[in-house]
């Protein structure tokens, strides 16, 4: 996790893999109704030994989440998956990411169901 300077927290931890617009939403602490918060899993299978080497959550609002029609996850093994993941979540992912304490702040807040 890299770092940022949050004006509510200073140097903090940074959550990249959050959608510009619920990145958006959280920063205007606008509430999200009772539809809440989404996560779509990613997981990385190394082409050659069949192991997983790593395992993403990909945050952004259910409304999102339903528009666009996404799976709760995905197995990426291969250029060629990473390139239609990016396909799908480039365009809600690009200029996303926030500071790690105002998402928890907003999820507890809300009281929207989120493990990191
Ligand atoms: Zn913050």
């Amino acid at each position: 996790m890299g770092l940022i300077i949050c004006d509510k927290h200073g140097e903090t931890g940074f959550m990249p893999l959050v959608s510009k617009e619920l990145a958006e939403t959280i920063l205007a602490n606008k509430s999200l109704g009772n539809k809440g918060v989404k996560f779509v899993e990613v997981i990385f299978i190394d082409e050659d030994d069949g192991e997983e080497f790593q395992r993403l959550r990909y945050w952004m609002s259910q409304k999102c989440f339903d528009n666009l029609n996404a799976k709760k996850s995905y197995i990426i093994q291969s250029d060629e998956d990473e390139i239609k993941l990016d396909k799908i979540f480039d365009p809600i992912m690009k200029g996303g990411g926030i500071c790690g304490r105002c998402f928890e702040e907003y999820m507890e807040s809300h009281n929207y169901r989120y493990t990191l």
